[in-house]
């Protein structure tokens, strides 16, 4: 191997970045809040609930304990509950009567959204649940299933430490406001508009 000297872009190159990882490193040394963090993953586009799965794959990675509650859907043969029912340290909940469309039936999804929201309810008030999911837990406030207040003051009060993830198309202003992060996934294309159908693996 030859030692070439650096050439003048080498050199300009390094010093850019030496000059960019200081900014980096007092930007990262600024944020040293320590907390539990609310997030809502919001949007049309795919990815809100594979996206709270994956903070579910890291949270167990570090060993730490965590709930899941997904409303409105009552699937129960999807991979991600298949492989995290494997896993210790999982409370996994399918609190769902199946889609407004498939039950056409307001109030038994309401009962159902009630009954849903007291197992959600019960995981925010204990401490012991590092990260809890809201799996499509927005279409109970935007449908009006749930009073609003009890839900964001259950939010609220949550253990200082824990971290909750809340998916769902149309997430209310008051969610959003509430959050530490918000992510609104856009929908720039999908296959299914192709024809072609959920994938077993990608999308269940
Ligand atoms: P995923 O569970 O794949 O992360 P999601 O949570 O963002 O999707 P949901 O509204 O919960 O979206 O819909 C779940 C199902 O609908 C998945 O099979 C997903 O691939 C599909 N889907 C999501 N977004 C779209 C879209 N824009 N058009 C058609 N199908 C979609
Ligand atoms: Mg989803």
């Amino acid at each position: 191997m030859t030692n070439k000297p650096p050439s003048k872009q080498d050199q300009y190159h390094q010093k850019r970045m030496q000059r960019k990882k200081a900014q980096i490193d007092a930007s990262i040394a600024k944020a040293d809040i320590e907390k539990g963090v609310m997030l809502v993953v919001t949007g049309n586009g795919k990815g809100k609930s594979t996206s709270a799965f994956g903070m579910v794959a890291r949270a167990l990675g570090h060993g730490l304990r965590v709930g899941v509650c997904q409303f409105i859907k009552s699937r129960t043969d999807t991979g991600e509950e298949a492989f995290f029912r494997q896993q210790e340290n999982v409370e996994w909940h399918v609190l769902g009567d199946g889609f407004t469309w498939d039950t056409q039936d307001r109030q038994g999804d309401i009962d159902s959204a009630k009954r849903g929201w007291q197992v959600a309810e019960t995981m925010l008030q204990d401490s012991r649940f590092d990260l809890v999911v809201l799996d499509e837990l927005t279409y109970l406030l935007s449908l009006d299933y749930l009073d609003k207040e009890p839900v964001l003051s259950a939010l609220a009060k949550r253990p200082a430490q824990q971290h909750v993830v809340v998916t769902g198309r149309s997430a209310i202003v008051e969610l959003k406001d509430m959050a530490d992060t918000v992510s609104d996934i856009r929908d720039e294309k999908h296959a299914y508009t192709s024809g072609i159908k959920a994938q077993q693996g990608v999308d269940w």
